[in-house]
């Protein structure tokens, strides 16, 4: 039975799908070029996650002691624990710097130095010389709040080019043409009911990660992983799902955010003996190793009896020894919320905190113009036309296994801009658009409509915590064959589950039950993805410590995994991970030598 709604059809050269910091640079730099540009979005556009980020974004602008970007690039290949596309990893570090000098051009209130400049903490995994120099100050903020101050400016700028926004519009599913293009998207508006064709030459997405997969996440209720969710059901890929961050510092409970720039600024962890036991496990960069290496340590300690509390089930962050002047200045959200979420001072007491799951390295595979990747058997990096995505919903990949603190907003700017650009080389602003291909978009209505009338036994809240909860406890910080291979069955017998899904509320105007249930349809295929491709990973690499195999194999696994995701069955294939840089060290780059895998020890 085909499902009978009406819409609106929209023309336009470039629809952006989201407005987190990804989508609204991308929106800004395709209306700057003069393309017809629309951005959609399900919330307004500066409550997106993007405004959440507090400790900064990453660039070398050597203001606070010497600083390069082939260091930056260097700490990023490590960071990956050599999973990361070279290339991709290049631009972002070559770049980051100009992209910052836009932000602050275009308004970003950066902190300052005493003598004017843009401020610069250390974060995790950030060094010098190659990874054999103490800690960079490579961290651009403003104070704690450095997303609230990017998505503002970055919104603010758009409108003065002329983007058009479309606000609370909820995205369905991509438009795609018989030969394989993607064309447009479907969108439900969600504050009268009406149902809105965004007809155009370039689909970015940009939709942010899918931490709600998971029990505990620091992240929005809105990161549901829609885009991932839209390009598995247009049959196109996902790629690394399985490498999950967690951020060590999560408030206990809450699982509210306590950034690490607060380890950046003098902050340091200790467990129930008072003992900063990072020193134990990374000697030189102690507090300041990457995430996974912390998150992973902190399990490590309570498993051992080690743990605070009445439960011994959490570690301390302590910032108590720092001037209270600096942490007014500094740190002064996180204080907040550390107030807020834990009854916590932080100028006399410590914080009580647990690794979270914080961020998506895995997501839609791009190159490093954005362009969306449909590997196949004989081309890895065959373009799917027409389609882009961008920020934590891409996967360029620079973060490969573990991403570094403050790598993640530089991404979204530094590869937004670059979709800008490349979409003013392909896209033709004085062609025509095509006539909408009427079968896909009654294929998305059709979807829709089943699920509005959905009408089994099993309501959307049980079935997304059961989701959640089968995520937190099977594909966790530390990983086995046993516990991978039970999450694996749970999971697909969870996705099966949705066939017997409940709706109660059919109505078109603000139905939140409707919605979550759509957002849940999407949260299924990563979360899938995410436990079938780690249950398939033998090794440990990164984010993913397998401790059957505690090792990393580069031999076999230096590879991508791509899945394929139709109902609750996920395919795997695999895609070559690009090994050589943009330039060779005789044009100023980096020697492949010295990014050549060796054991990654901090
Ligand atoms: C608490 C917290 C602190 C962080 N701090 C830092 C930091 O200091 N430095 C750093 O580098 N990284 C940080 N990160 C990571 C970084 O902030 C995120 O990875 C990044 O902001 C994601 O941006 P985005 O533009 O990809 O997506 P988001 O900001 O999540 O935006 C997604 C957009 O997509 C839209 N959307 C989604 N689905 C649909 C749909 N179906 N239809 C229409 N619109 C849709 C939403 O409305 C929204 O506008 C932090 C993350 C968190 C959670």
């Amino acid at each position: 039975m085909t499902a009978a709604y009406e819409y609106e059809t929209h023309d336009y050269d470039v629809v952006v799908v989201g407005a987190g910091g990804a989508g609204l640079r991308a929106t800004l730099g395709m209306a700057e070029q003069g393309l017809r540009t629309a951005c959609v979005t399900k919330v307004f556009p500066t409550r997106s996650h993007t405004v959440a980020a507090q400790g900064g974004i990453a660039a070398s602008l050597s203001n606070m002691g010497p600083d390069n970007w082939q260091w930056h690039m260097y700490d990023t290949v490590k960071g990956s624990d050599w999973l990361g596309d070279t290339d991709a990893m290049e631009y972002l570090a070559r770049e980051a710097p100009k992209a910052v000098y836009e932000l602050e051009h275009y308004g970003v209130p950066f902190s300052r130095t005493e003598e004017g400049k843009i401020y610069q903490r250390p974060f995790g995994g950030h060094t010098t010389e190659f990874g054999e120099g103490p800690p960079v100050q490579r961290t651009c903020a403003a104070a704690d709040r450095t997303g609230h101050a990017i998505l503002h400016t970055l919104y603010g700028q758009s409108l003065k080019n002329n983007a058009e926004f479309y606000i609370e519009y909820f995205a369905m599913d991509l438009i795609m043409s018989d030969d394989g293009r993607c064309t447009g998207v479907v969108c439900w508006k969600l504050d009268d009911g009406t149902f809105h064709v965004f007809n155009a030459k370039m689909v970015v997405l940009a939709t942010g990660g899918y931490g709600r997969a998971y029990f505990s996440a620091t992240s929005a209720h809105t990161c549901t992983g829609d885009g991932g969710g839209m390009v598995a059901r247009a049959g196109l890929a996902l790629q690394d799902m399985e490498f999950v961050q967690f951020h060590p510092t999560g408030i206990y409970g809450s699982g509210c955010l306590i950034t690490e720039g607060a380890r950046g600024e003098g902050g340091y962890l200790t467990n129930s003996e008072g003992e900063r036991f990072m020193e134990r496990y990374a000697p030189t960069y102690k507090d300041l190793a990457p995430r996974d290496y912390v998150s992973r340590s902190m399990t490590m300690e309570i498993r051992e009896g080690r743990g605070v509390g009445e439960h011994g089930d959490h570690i301390h962050l302590n910032l108590s020894h720092l001037p209270a002047e600096a942490l007014a200045e500094r740190l002064p959200g996180i204080s907040e919320s550390a107030k807020i979420f834990a009854g916590v001072d932080v100028t006399k007491e410590p914080i009580p905190v647990l690794p979270t799951v914080h961020y998506n390295m895995g997501g839609i595979p791009t190159n490093y113009y954005g362009e969306v990747l449909n590997p196949t058997p004989k081309d890895h990096n065959a373009v799917v036309p027409g389609l882009m995505a961008v920020g934590e919903a891409g996967c360029a990949s620079v973060h490969g296994a573990n991403r570094l603190g403050s790598n993640s907003l530089i991404d979204l700017v530094v590869f937004g801009r670059a979709a800008a650009i490349r979409a003013g080389h392909v896209v033709d602003a004085e062609a025509p658009n095509e006539p909408v291909n009427t079968a896909s978009v009654q294929k998305a209505f059709d979807r829709f409509d089943a699920i509005r009338h959905a009408s089994g036994h099993t309501p959307t809240s049980d079935l997304r915590l059961e989701m959640q909860r089968t995520m937190q406890d099977d594909a966790a910080v530390f990983r086995t064959d046993k516990t991978l291979k039970e999450g694996v069955d749970k999971m697909v017998a969870v996705a099966g589950k949705f066939q017997d899904i409940q709706v109660t509320d059919r109505s078109l105007v603000w139905n939140s039950d409707l919605m979550e249930t759509l957002e849940l349809a999407n949260l299924m295929p990563n979360a899938l993805a995410t436990i079938v491709g780690a249950e398939a990973r033998k090794e440990s690499r990164g984010a993913h410590a397998h401790e059957d195999y505690p090792t990393r194999d580069d031999k076999v696994w230096r590879k991508h995994t791509i899945s394929r995701v139709e109902g609750n069955k996920v395919t795997l294939t695999y895609r070559d991970v690009i090994v050589a840089p943009l330039t060779t060290e005789k044009e100023g780059g980096i020697s492949l030598k010295k990014i050549a895998p060796k054991a990654r020890t901090f």
